[in-house]
């Protein structure tokens, strides 16, 4: 499943019915979830059946696409399934309750509901009583490359720059590339607390200095932004303006972050066989790395996320081990020697193995690795992996954009 994103520029009036189906989503999803915790024990087939209900209740809600009321659903399956297994399986703190949403940014449709103009192929029309209408699709993909019956989803999306549509194309990707030339070539890749990370091949990442940058950037808007925030009054449109343009500005951030990490992911599945990286996507795990940055911290997990969805599209192994002395031990002997976080170079008394600290640790990944090799964590053979890419984007109200320009 991969998401094609396009722009779309709805006039006034389709922007009134884009929201109104947005907020209708919002009011089955919590209307089912406020069933559910009035009636406990209530499963599926019960919350499916009160929307039902909730159509022939609402003429509002019956306006909407049947299937678009069936997503509204499943939203609020999804976040009670992802409660009750945090409980099962006793993940440490919150569990996630679920909660009832009052920022929905979107709205999803099925299979019908909408049409796709066959003779411009540059126009989609939602054909449900919203009233939303014909949308111009901005963009140079081709969506009519894809079968009809390969779109899955249709979503739009209110972001901070404007309204897009997304379209969740249901594809293995392993069916359109071919698998990369084998290079024989292993590695090692450590996150590094003065690098993006480490690999075990001796090259170094350095972060963008954007990352920086822009961090500051975004702390100064969101300053202005609170300053204008008035308690318990109404808000002024300076507020709502600052608002705006610190919401923008997170966009460009978050986009610009992507572009980085996917070149990274990239580049390593491109000149390697295997990559090993440390399992750092533990909730839970204390975190002390001192990767005090949140910044790195996000762009790490995002680039985890690409760097096995790229293994899967080209054949490559991606395999995480579970982090564990990895920069203590010497990755020539095997012994333990000690040091601290402003130690930057590894020196082995026991071997006289000189390497840099994250070069050290990310031989001592890639070793785990490739002991690791043929269980059940690679992402090589069989099934797609367990991130797969466009389908928790998707959850998130993000979307991807697979090969994007600057690849
Ligand atoms: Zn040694």
């Amino acid at each position: 499943m991969f998401v094609l994103e396009y722009k779309v520029n709805p006039k006034p009036h389709q922007i009134e019915a884009i929201e109104e189906a947005i907020r209708t989503t919002q009011f089955v999803r919590n209307k089912t979830l406020r069933f559910w915790m009035d009636n406990r024990g209530v499963g599926k087939t019960e919350l499916f059946r009160y929307n039902t209900q909730l159509r022939s209740e609402f003429e509002f809600v019956q306006d909407l696409n049947s299937h678009a009321c069936q997503t509204a659903v499943e939203r609020t399956l999804r976040a009670i399934t992802r409660f009750y297994d945090n409980c099962k399986k006793q993940v440490k703190g919150s569990k996630g309750y679920p909660r009832f949403k009052k920022n929905t940014r979107s709205v999803e449709y099925k299979t019908s509901g909408w049409k796709l103009d066959l003779q411009t192929k540059k126009h989609i029309t939602f054909t449900d009583k919203k009233g939303i209408g014909r949308l111009k699709l901005v963009g140079s993909r081709d969506i009519q490359y894809y079968q009809p019956e390969q779109i899955k989803r249709v979503r739009i999306v209110r972001k901070a720059d404007g309204y897009y549509v997304q379209f969740a194309i249901k594809l293995d990707p392993r069916d359109t590339v071919k698998p990369l030339t084998p290079t024989q070539q292993a590695v090692g890749i450590d996150v590094g607390l003065k690098y993006f990370l480490a690999d075990s091949q001796g090259n170094i990442e350095p972060i963008p200095q954007f990352y920086r940058k822009t961090e500051k950037q975004l702390n100064r808007l969101n300053r202005q932004k609170s300053k204008k925030f008035r308690k318990g009054k109404p808000q002024s449109n300076n507020y709502r303006k600052a608002r705006v343009r610190y919401a923008r500005k997170h966009l460009r951030v978050s986009r610009q972050r992507e572009e980085f990490v996917k070149r990274v992911a990239l580049r390593l599945i491109q000149s390697n066989d295997l990559v090993a990286y440390e399992d750092l996507n533990v909730k839970g795990m204390v975190r002390n790395r001192c990767l005090a940055k949140s910044i790195s911290d996000a762009g790490w997990s995002l680039f985890r996320q690409w760097l096995e969805y790229f293994g899967d599209k080209y054949g490559k192994v991606t395999i995480a081990v579970p982090p564990h002395n990895t920069s203590q031990n010497c990755s020539n002997c095997g012994e333990k020697v000690q040091k601290s976080l402003s130690t930057r170079t590894h020196v082995c008394p026991h071997c006289g193995f000189v390497a840099d600290r994250d070069v050290n640790a990310a031989l001592n990944i890639l070793q785990l690795g490739l002991s690791r090799v043929g269980r059940t964590q690679t992402h090589a053979s069989g099934e797609i992996s367990s991130y797969p890419v466009g389908e928790i984007l998707l959850s998130n109200e993000a979307s991807m954009n697979e090969e994007s320009p600057t690849l």
